[in-house]
């Protein structure tokens, strides 16, 4: 799970990472009483989940609650990269003397955790490393001994930090390193982790991952859970459903990852001829596709207002084509009169024959059956396009 800058900065905090004060608002009049109640210059942040929304415009720094409701109300609906922001962080404004760059994380083809470190932060650190790669130093992290304050050192100075400098950002990458492996996450990372004109270090944008893996040892990730803001996402993760949304028309149901990315290659290739429409959404409902999951996840998709039309790509395997079938034509019932979009659907494999027979018995108005994954494809992309 990728955690919001916000979340982030709360973790940072209760780990005595040096952080600013923040708080979260939905409404331009939620931003200004919240810069009202931090006072003095504030910086409105989008809380998106991806980086530079600095050159995006959605980071502005204010010197009023007014300016900051002005500023919320530029930010809120802002698309970064697909990202529509729903939420911002009004965060204390710093005066910043100087940027640097610090994250560790799991590497995992060299089968450790690796730190990255430079004195030059602020812009992405893709960038710094394409452009000037020796300012970005990369040091191997021995996961038993970890970062302590010598190897911290060690990492500043391999970072460009002068002594003086490297002595007082040590401590703060210990604290880091201790959110890393305390949370189990896979990326801390901060950028711009700042020094401000009062000499003071601050980690100023945090980006942590945790591990799904490992939530059956944190009681608390619940609760982050449902601060999952886009309501599609937030329904699909309550049925437990593997539901990436995209920005197309075409809604998508498969089983298996494999079958689900080629179907979204199909269709947004079949999409160009038909006024280029594109794949709504990744969904994966699994082997055992029953009704239910079979429900829920038309529920999710069919819940996009983007979503024109719908294709259902099953291949059956041990869940044969006749227990999908009932399923789709289970599921079509459960939904009722909120099934309004037309269903695209190849069926093929295990007991194919039977499959196709009971969706042409129910014969649902809504529900096309097609043989070929390609025909599908094409024909969904037309429904899409009308
Ligand atoms: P990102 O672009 O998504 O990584 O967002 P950041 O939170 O890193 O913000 C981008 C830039 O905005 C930073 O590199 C800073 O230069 C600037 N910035 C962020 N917070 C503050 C602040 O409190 N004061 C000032 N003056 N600038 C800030
Ligand atoms: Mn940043």
């Amino acid at each position: 799970m990728d955690l919001f800058e916000y979340q982030a900065r709360d973790l940072f905090e209760k780990y005595g990472v040096p952080v600013l004060q923040g708080l979260t608002a939905d409404t331009p009049e939620e931003a200004e009483a919240a810069a009202a109640k931090i006072g003095g210059t504030v910086v409105v942040k989008a809380q998106v989940k991806v980086g530079g929304r600095g050159k995006a415009g959605g980071v502005k720094v204010v010197h009023d609650p007014a300016a900051a409701k002005e500023a919320a109300t530029k930010i809120l609906g802002l698309d970064i990269k697909g990202h529509v922001v729903k939420r911002v962080m009004i965060a204390e404004g710093a005066k910043i003397a100087r940027e640097f760059y610090f994250s560790v994380l799991l590497d995992r083809s060299n089968r450790t955790f690796l730190s990255l470190c430079s004195v030059e932060g602020g812009m992405e650190i893709e960038q710094l490393a394409e452009e000037r790669p020796d300012a970005l130093a990369k040091i191997a992290v021995d996961a038993v001994s970890g970062i302590d304050l010598d190897k911290a050192l060690a990492i500043a100075k391999a970072g460009g930090f002068d002594d003086a400098t490297a002595a007082k950002v040590a401590p703060v990458l210990v604290k880091l390193y201790d959110v890393f492996v305390k949370e189990d996450a896979t990326l801390v990372e901060v950028n711009p982790l700042v020094e401000t004109e009062d000499g003071q270090i601050l980690a100023l944008d945090g980006k942590v991952s945790l591990d799904d893996n490992a939530e059956f040892r944190h009681t608390d990730r619940e609760e982050m859970e449902r601060d999952e803001i886009d309501p599609l996402e937030a329904k699909a993760k309550a049925w437990d459903l593997n539901y990436v949304k995209l920005d197309g028309e075409v809604g998508i149901i498969g089983n298996g990852a494999g079958l689900v990315m080629s179907t979204l290659d199909v269709v947004a290739y079949a999409g160009e001829k038909h006024g280029g429409v594109r794949p709504a959404n990744f969904l994966d409902i699994g082997g055992g596709a029953s009704a239910e999951v079979m429900a829920n996840g038309l529920d999710v998709i069919l819940g996009d207002v983007q979503v024109k039309s719908v294709f259902v790509n099953v291949f059956g395997g041990i869940t044969a084509c006749d227990a999908v079938a009932n399923g789709i034509v289970g599921a079509l019932a459960k939904l009722g009169d909120s099934a309004t979009k037309p269903l695209v659907v190849r069926l093929d494999g295990n007991n194919v024959v039977e499959g196709r027979r009971i969706l042409a018995e129910a014969n649902h108005p809504l529900v096309t059956v097609v043989a070929t994954m390609d025909e599908a494809a094409d024909k969904a992309a037309e429904l899409a396009n009308r």
